[in-house]
This record gives structure tokens, C-alpha cells and sequence, in this order.
């Protein structure tokens, strides 16, 4: 067992079987599965008909599961960092499931957020405190960039909670299941390219205004010439309606993306 991966078993088999249903498996159906471990969920997911792609960083893992499954056409094994592989992977899944290493959980959803690389649904096992962070609402104190990335492209809904005597070896925190729709509403392709940085930006620091931590924000970008950052500041936020003593923990999707899509005409 290798504590730096995040290896925590989920063995109990009423919670697998609930998430696994979450997906809604159709014979056939392409799922990604993040940390496949020795293969207890692969196994259900096989079992209802999908094709699963399963991405596992521990060699051990790796040769254990080509045993375990040999022969099995439904199925294929990634080696290595899931954060590299994935994005050599040539063919997209519907799905993407996973009981996620503590560690990197967050980063990994993010990272394919980031990347747009969307599933039409996603279903993993997170950390608790990362799974409120998901589907906090504006003005909440877990509201987040990273609520905002996920909310921006997917509907977040809290599935069950996960004590650590489900787990093996059992952690010292609670989990959440976590079900991610694609958003029909939007085009989650179609946000500015500033989106996601100014998303950061606005996030750094909490206690400051929304004006403050966009000039911040600002700071680091290339502006175009002749330009200056307080007159870019306040011009784009007055454009999009939002209050420069305002904070980011208060503004909406809607609010990010027309002051995202605001300030192209400074930034170079
Ligand atoms: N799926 C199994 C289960 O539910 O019991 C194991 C889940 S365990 C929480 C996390 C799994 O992710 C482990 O198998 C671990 O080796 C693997 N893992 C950790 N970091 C990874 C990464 N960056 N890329 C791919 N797999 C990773």
C-alpha cells in the first residue's frame, strides 16, 4: 500500500454499487476510470457492459489488474500518471469515474475541467470538504474557484457520505460521493479565454475587493499599450455591472464570464 498515491479501498460494496448506478451504464458505454487499485469497481463497471479505460499509477496495481483481467477485450489499462496519460488518450469517454487518491483529487477534476476535456457525467469519491467545495453556492464560505470551474461546466450534485470505516486502510476523513451533469445551458466550450485565470485571480485573496485583486490580477498579464491597469480595472467592471468593493466569494458564473469577456479589450 503506498500512502504517497492515496490508496484507500473502498470495500463497502453497498456504496460501490450505489455509485456505480449513478452513471446510468448503457451496454457499451465508454467510461475513464481514475485509479482502478485492484480493480473492485472496474470489475462492476465490466460487469454492466461498459468499455473502461482505467488510468493507475502504481506498477504493482498495473500488474496485478493485467492478471486479474486477462484477457478481457472491455478493458484497457493505462500505466502511469493519470495527470500525463490521459491527455494522449486519442478517443474521449461518456463517463469518468473514479474513487480519487485524496491526494490529487481536486486537481485531477480540475485539470480536465481546464483542459475541456467534459464528460457528459462524472461520479467519483472525493474528500469530504472537497466534495461541499464542488457544490457550494455564492456567498457560501466554501464557495470557491474551484466551485466556480466545476459549476461552470457542470451541474454538481452531493451524493452519499463515506464514514472511513468504508474504506481500507480506513482514512482519519469523511468522503462524499459526487455526480457532475454536463450543462445543457451553456456551451461549456464556449467561455473566454480569461475565464478560468481571472477565476484564480479573483480568488487569491479572499479578505480582498473584487477591484484589488483584479488590478492584482492585471499585474501579471500583458496589457496592451497605452493602457493603465486601475483605468482597465475599473472600465471592465463597470462594463459588466459588478461593484468594485464587491467580493468573489458573491459573484455568479454569469458575472465571471462578462468580466472575463470585458477585459480581451486590454489584455494582449
Ligand atoms: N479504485 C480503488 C477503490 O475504489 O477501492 C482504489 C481507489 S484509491 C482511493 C486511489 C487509486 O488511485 C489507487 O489505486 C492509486 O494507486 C491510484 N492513483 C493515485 N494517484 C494516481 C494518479 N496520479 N494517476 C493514476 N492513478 C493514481
Amino acid at each position: 500500500m503506498q500512502k504517497k498515491f492515496g490508496q484507500n479501498f473502498l470495500i463497502n460494496p453497498n456504496a460501490r454499487k450505489r455509485l456505480i448506478d449513478e452513471l446510468g451504464i448503457a451496454p457499451g458505454d465508454a467510461v475513464w476510470e481514475i485509479g482502478p487499485g485492484l480493480g473492485a469497481m472496474t470489475r462492476e463497471l465490466l460487469d454492466r457492459g461498459a468499455t473502461v479505460t482505467a488510468f493507475e499509477i502504481d506498477q504493482g496495481f498495473v500488474s496485478s489488474l493485467k492478471e486479474i483481467f486477462d484477457g478481457s477485450e472491455s478493458l484497457r489499462i493505462v500505466p502511469g500518471d493519470a495527470l500525463k496519460t490521459w491527455k494522449k488518450e486519442s478517443v474521449r469517454a461518456k463517463f469518468l469515474f473514479g474513487n480519487l487518491p485524496y491526494n490529487v483529487g481536486s486537481v485531477i477534476l480540475g485539470d480536465f475541467i481546464e483542459s475541456k476535456c467534459f464528460f457528459s457525467r462524472v461520479v467519483v469519491t472525493v474528500q469530504r470538504e472537497v466534495a461541499r467545495r464542488m457544490a457550494a453556492e455564492p456567498g457560501s464560505k466554501d464557495y470557491s474557484s474551484f466551485s466556480v470551474l466545476c459549476s461552470s461546466v457542470y451541474r454538481v450534485s452531493p451524493l452519499l457520505v463515506l464514514k472511513g470505516s468504508s474504506f481500507f486502510p480506513p482514512p482519519h476523513v469523511d468522503s462524499q460521493g459526487v455526480r457532475l451533469d454536463l450543462r445543457d445551458d451553456i456551451d461549456p466550450a464556449g467561455y473566454p479565454v480569461l475565464f478560468t485565470p481571472l477565476v484564480r485571480g479573483l480568488f487569491a485573496s479572499r479578505r480582498k475587493t473584487v477591484k484589488n485583486n483584479l488590478q492584482m490580477f492585471l499585474s501579471n498579464r500583458r496589457i496592451k499599450d497605452g493602457i493603465h491597469i486601475q483605468d482597465a480595472a475599473e472600465s471592465a467592471l463597470e462594463v459588466s455591472g459588478i461593484d468594485p468593493r464587491e467580493r468573489a466569494e458573491n459573484l455568479g458564473i454569469g458575472e465571471f464570464r462578462t468580466l472575463a469577456a470585458a477585459l480581451e479589450v486590454y489584455v494582449g
